[in-house]
């Protein structure tokens, strides 16, 4: 086998809490992430040397600085090997918006290399290596639902989730995550999420009290600065939607639907306002 093509699904955080700060600079947090059926699609084909990284976006950066590129950087350094890749993105999640799209993109390709050059390593050593690349990539590599705590990389598993209906909108302000940590305020915050009612509500299926429940404390950050994802969300509940909120560190909001015809008719409405409007599912 010399190539070899792996799906990088995105996420969103049904809540996401932050507990404190941390001596080195982090932040300790408690949130929900859920998988979503967006995905880019990673074609890894083996060349003679070396990494050459390629997309159908042009805002996708094609070198060191890619994720894709520090996950075969390790993979060689870690396991001695001296092989070449070329990586194709296919970059259908919108980037820099909360959806872990850079960090799938990395798991995806530690996963895409663990078959391709026979490694056999498990799901538990892969997430020990994404946490290398960044706090997220444990997750992408387990994905479905899970509470994420630490940095997010204290994974437990959270009972299936799959198969809800769900509209991303994204103003198309590309929000840096660092920047968004740094202007969080612990001590202004009124709201937290009962991470623990949302459990309850995810095992027993109950999505109006998933809806109703899902709080992100980085909106206090972003909502200020960028009114529009108020007013998004605001849509989405005019619309129909059992809940609405940022995900991640943002700018995209989600609303998650009970009935097909009220996600189609919302996702009409947003289009004459938002250019980047997606219907996917929970997976
Ligand atoms: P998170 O939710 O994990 O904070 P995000 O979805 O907000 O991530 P990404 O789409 O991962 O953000 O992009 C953040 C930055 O990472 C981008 O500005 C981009 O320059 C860089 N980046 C590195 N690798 C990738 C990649 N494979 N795809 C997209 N962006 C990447």
């Amino acid at each position: 086998m010399s190539e070899i093509t792996v799906n990088a699904y995105g996420k969103i955080n049904l809540s996401l809490d932050v507990l404190r700060k941390r001596q080195d600079g982090y932040h300790e947090l408690r949130m929900i992430m859920q998988q979503i059926a967006l995905k880019d699609i990673i074609e890894i084909r083996e060349i003679d040397e070396g990494i050459k990284i390629e997309s159908n976006n042009l805002n996708v950066p094609t070198d060191s600085t890619n994720l894709v590129y520090k996950s075969w950087k390790i993979m060689c350094s870690r396991f001695k090997i001296d092989k070449g890749v070329h990586i194709y993105i296919e970059k259908n999640i919108p980037i820099a918006a909360g959806l872990a799209g850079g960090s799938s993109d990395a798991a995806a390709v530690l996963k895409g290399l663990n078959k391709l050059w026979n490694l056999d390593l498990s799901e538990k050593e892969l997430m020990d290596i994404g946490l290398e690349i960044g706090a997220d990539v444990p997750y992408c590599i387990i994905g479905g639902t899970a509470l994420a705590e630490g940095i997010g990389e204290k994974l437990t598993r959270l009972p299936d989730f799959s198969d809800k209906l769900i509209l991303l909108a994204n103003p198309g302000i590309e929000v840096s995550t660092g920047h968004v940590f740094k202007s969080l305020n612990l001590n202004s915050i009124t709201k937290r999420p009962d991470t623990n009612i949302l459990i309850d509500a995810i095992r027993d299926n109950k999505l109006d009290c998933v809806g109703a429940n899902m709080v992100n404390l980085l909106e206090t950050v972003t909502i200020p600065k960028y009114p529009i994802i108020e007013e998004i969300k605001n849509m989405m509940i005019d619309n129909g939607a059992v809940g609405s909120m940022m995900s991640g560190s943002g700018a995209t909001v989600f609303g998650i639907f009970d009935d097909n015809k009220k996600i189609k008719k919302c996702k009409e409405i947003l289009n004459k306002h938002i250019d980047i409007v997606i219907e996917t599912t929970t997976i």
